[in-house]
């Protein structure tokens, strides 16, 4: 390998290293310092990769403002579960298709355009829930603009709902309510407007910001509104991005395909990928042998909010990896090799900064008022909400606790999802995690810290917080 970076011949590169007392075979690993010395053996000059130099090869260049342009939203859809998420994202899909503008079977990539019926494009993530929202933002990608939050008519707020708008509000992701189920007899909208205040989502029906919009999945009414209420929503966040540059964007989906190889649904987030591009994405890298849009087609170009099926990858991605297109392969390759050597510091370093005491200190060392975002689950609700008004009132002018969700049971996958996207301890109170929470939080290095006195858990929270005031004067 190395001799092959050099354009040397490997048995010269042994020899030399034979020469300096190092008896290695040709597939041998050697470390960077004897690397070094044979590259100046040889005349050349060593390069040691360092994200600095990651940084500098990965065109990371903010946009002059005059190069950017509007680009479409990349939307959401999350709610309780049979609200009708999934119905309503195969709703959305048909529309386009009734209006003639899909060419060919739509395929699952993991997301699909839309037009709506003034003529803007939608990009709709295909996976509804919260799970792909948050593992996607634990891992940096935020690729969503605006969540859809779903809510059945004929049912109303339920546990799922406020995850869903603890997520987004920890995100700071705007919101539209879809009143869902419109069609059914009982369906009671008034309802569910009334149940969202609780949640402080105030919709426009009652005066309030958050877009609202009564649809059926079923019947198709009230789709082309909610369209619009997207492209409102859109035009108001000024989304934008410029088309003539080296392209970046965040994998969405990542598979093995028996005929196809390593497959990898990228959704740009800024540039154009072309075919032909050399990029680097994550651990592995490659060069774009074709791109599949969301209809099965070849296309030769995408451009921003546009999500694409590329082939041509060295491995399978993951889900959250950002992929960025390079001048040349060697310097993908160096950057794959670089980020698998560092990937294990990383991973140990973002695990561990979760822990109360690490968020104390990461607090003091940030000028700003200190925030402490954490996560509660309690056994009954009313002990749920006693926990948020006392956490609420340990806050002063320097230090605030941010109660990203408070629910009642035990603590779930989700839980720990979400705590991990936010670097949140979580409390349990009453309660504990269930098996597999407990041990994808040992994995992702979530805290979770347990009480059954509500006094204890007010008293530790104090005491970080005091401590911390009195580091500051
Ligand atoms: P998800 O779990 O949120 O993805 O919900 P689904 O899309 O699977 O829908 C759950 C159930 O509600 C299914 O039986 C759907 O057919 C039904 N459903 C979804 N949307 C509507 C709607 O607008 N009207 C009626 N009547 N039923 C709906």
């Amino acid at each position: 390998e190395l001799a092959n970076r050099m354009a040397e011949r490997a048995a010269d590169v042994v020899k030399a290293l034979m020469k300096m007392g190092m008896m290695v075979t040709m597939n041998q690993a050697i470390d960077a310092d004897t690397a070094e010395l044979v590259i100046e053996e040889f005349g050349h000059k060593a390069v040691r990769v360092s994200d600095a130099d990651v940084e500098q090869v990965i065109d990371t260049v903010e946009d002059k403002s005059e190069d950017l342009q509007p680009r479409p939203p990349i939307v959401t859809i999350m709610g309780h579960v049979d609200h009708g998420k999934t119905s309503l994202l195969d709703a959305l899909r048909k529309t386009s298709v009734a209006t003639g503008e899909a060419g060919g079977i739509t395929q699952h990539i993991g997301a699909y355009q839309v037009k709506t019926p003034n003529g803007q494009l939608v990009t709709f993530l295909d996976t509804p829930g919260h799970a792909a929202f948050t593992s996607m933002r634990s891992r940096g990608a935020q690729v969503t603009d605006i969540v859809i939050l779903v809510v059945a008519a004929d049912d109303a707020v339920m546990p799922q709902t406020v995850e869903a708008i603890n997520h987004a509000k920890a995100a700071k992701v705007p919101m539209i309510v879809a009143i869902n189920k419109i069609d059914k007899h009982e369906a009671n909208p008034t309802k569910v407007r009334t149940d969202l205040l609780q949640h402080e989502v105030v919709v426009e029906a009652m005066s309030g910001d958050v877009q609202d919009v009564e649809v059926s999945a079923k019947t198709g009414l009230g789709l082309d509104d909610l369209l619009e209420a997207i492209a409102l929503q859109a035009e108001v966040l000024e989304l934008q991005a410029n088309p003539n540059r080296a392209a970046s964007g965040a994998v969405i989906e990542a598979k093995l395909d028996v005929g196809r190889g390593p497959v990898a649904t990228v959704l740009v987030q800024n540039g154009t990928l072309r075919k032909g591009d050399i990029f680097v994405v994550g651990e592995q890298w490659g060069k774009v042998r074709a791109l599949i849009n969301d209809k099965g087609e070849t296309i030769t170009e995408a451009g921003p909010s546009v999500p694409v099926e590329v082939l041509g990858l060295s491995g399978t991605p993951s889900a959250g990896d950002t992929l960025n297109v390079v001048e040349t392969e060697a310097q993908a390759r160096e950057i794959a090799d670089y980020r698998i050597k560092t990937a294990k510091d990383k991973r140990a370093a973002a695990g561990a900064a979760t822990t109360l005491e690490q968020l104390m200190a990461k607090a003091k060392a940030d000028q700003s008022v200190a925030e402490l975002p954490i996560l509660i689950k309690a056994d009954v609700q009313g002990s749920a909400e006693a926990i948020v008004q006392a956490m609420e009132k340990i806050g002063n002018e320097e230090v605030r606790v941010r109660v990203l969700h408070s629910g009642v049971g035990a603590i779930t996958d989700t839980d720990v999802g979400l705590a991990e996207a936010s670097k949140a301890p979580i409390i349990g109170f009453n309660v504990r995690a269930n098996a597999s929470a407990r041990q994808s939080a040992n994995q992702k290095g979530v805290e979770i810290r347990y009480y059954s006195i509500i006094y204890d858990l007010v008293d530790d929270i104090k005491a970080a917080a005091s401590g911390l005031l009195k580091a500051e004067v």
